[in-house]
């Protein structure tokens, strides 16, 4: 099994190979937020990873990101699509539930004032996968609607494998960092 870090590692060489390509089509930005509304599941290594980065943040900001994941938490609480009390989304289908709730409501992890991700150098693969053209072990993967304009996007689609997971239980966002 890669460790974290080569995954992460192919993950970035393949967005950066995207965005080469893609050139003025790409207009993936800091202050962005698109893609950081929404709730939406993610993986275990996600989930240490997003530990780790929350770990090194400075005490005000961990207090800020505290309410924020609280605040999350007690608007997702009802209606929740797996095991509220460890935050697992048990199936797929569970997740993609998961996914179509709350379509309006922001990451916890997502600076509200700067648009930035707090935890960017951290964030889970599914975030750093969202954007470009890619297709992912075969599957073409739906690129963000605000790149390509006016360009086609099939030759500029690249083509990465990722490791084979081992079994992954689902979690999200909001448990991800819980203090
Ligand atoms: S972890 Fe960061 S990049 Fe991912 S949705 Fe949250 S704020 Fe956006």
């Amino acid at each position: 099994m890669a460790s974290d870090i080569e995954l992460v590692q192919i993950v970035d060489a393949a967005v950066a190979e995207a965005v080469r390509r893609a050139g003025t089509a790409m207009v993936c930005r800091k202050g962005c937020t698109h893609c950081c509304i929404g709730p939406f599941a993610v993986t275990e290594r996600d989930l240490e990873r997003l530990r780790v980065g929350f770990g090194l943040l400075d005490e005000r900001l961990k207090e800020r990101m505290a309410l924020r994941f609280a605040e999350a938490r007690e608007t997702m609480r009802e209606e929740f699509p797996g095991n509220w009390v460890s935050g697992r989304l048990t199936s797929q289908e569970a997740a993609d539930l998961f996914d179509l709730r709350h379509p309006w409501l922001p990451c916890p992890v997502l600076d509200l004032e700067t648009g930035a991700c707090s935890l960017h150098a951290w964030r889970p693969v599914a975030c750093r996968l969202h954007g470009p053209a890619l297709r992912v072990n075969g599957v073409d993967l739906r690129h963000c609607r605000l790149n390509y304009t006016g360009v086609g996007v099939e030759e500029l689609r690249v083509a990465v494998e990722l490791p084979e997971e081992e079994e992954s239980p689902l979690t999200y966002i909001a448990w991800a960092v819980r203090p």
